[in-house]
């Protein structure tokens, strides 16, 4: 599978860039993990919003799902100018049906619920996923397809579950929200420590740190996370593409 970062900020985006998104593409279907705010935008430097086969989405902070109402928007606009497509899915947890009814917009997305207790298919995928720490309702990710294993930890402070839930990945997208001098808990987010101490016990073959913070010197997060993990440690950037 091919993972493409769309954005990488923590809470909102960056000058020119954006909050939380990740396009996952196999076997010519394209899932985008999380849509937070700018990734509409940023996503056309990779393909067009209605190529999209699948968004699944973490949980309901606006940096994970801000620009869900302009991917609507898109895709009713392009039928309006003569594209034809079915109905997009939009996977999410149903325990805020506030925000879940949101996912669903005339016959062009539709919400599902996904069960977080039981594996979802979704194309080529094999999703799994675990609750996290965090102050609204979240969801870890296993994904899996032909032996290959991604984790995405969405936003969450450390929490011991993850290290079987990671076990052995190939790819670990962590979510980094703080400095390894700073406490994460009552965020409901990861320092750069929590990050390495995660991926060594998970045994991960890659780290890549996700959810920034927009202050400091991020190539110390690179650093601190190495005080707890012996492997490589990446940094997330608009564009970047991991083969996994
Ligand atoms: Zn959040």
């Amino acid at each position: 599978m091919k993972l493409t970062v769309i954005g990488c900020w923590g809470g909102y985006p960056k000058k020119n860039e954006a909050s939380s998104g990740y396009l996952l593409e196999h076997d010519g279907f394209n899932l985008l993990i999380d849509c937070g705010s700018g990734v509409l935008s940023k996503l056309q430097n990779v393909i067009h919003p209605e190529e999209i086969d699948a968004v699944v989405l973490s949980h309901y902070h606006p940096d994970h799902i801000a620009d869900i109402g302009v991917l609507q928007h898109a895709k009713l606009i392009q039928g309006f100018l003569g594209k034809s497509f079915g109905t997009l899915p939009i996977y999410g947890h149903n325990q805020d049906q506030q925000e879940f009814l949101k996912l669903s917009y005339k016959e062009i997305t539709k919400g599902i619920a996904y069960n977080p207790g039981l594996p979802l298919k979704v194309g080529p995928f094999d999703i799994s996923f675990v609750q996290t720490n965090h102050p609204a309702i979240c969801y870890a990710m296993r994904i899996e397809v032909e032996g290959k294993v991604l984790i995405y930890t969405g936003d969450t402070s450390f929490k011991e579950e993850l290290i079987p839930f990671s076990k052995d990945a190939d790819l670990l997208l962590c979510e980094c929200n703080f400095y390894g001098n700073q406490n994460g808990k009552n965020a409901g987010h990861m320092t750069s420590l929590d990050a390495g101490t995660l991926a060594q016990a998970a045994n991960v073959k890659t780290l890549v740190l996700t959810h920034l913070p927009h202050y400091g010197d991020l190539a110390q997060l690179i650093e601190e996370a190495k005080q707890n993990y012996g492997r490589e440690v990446l940094l997330a950037e608009e564009g970047l593409i991991f083969e996994i």
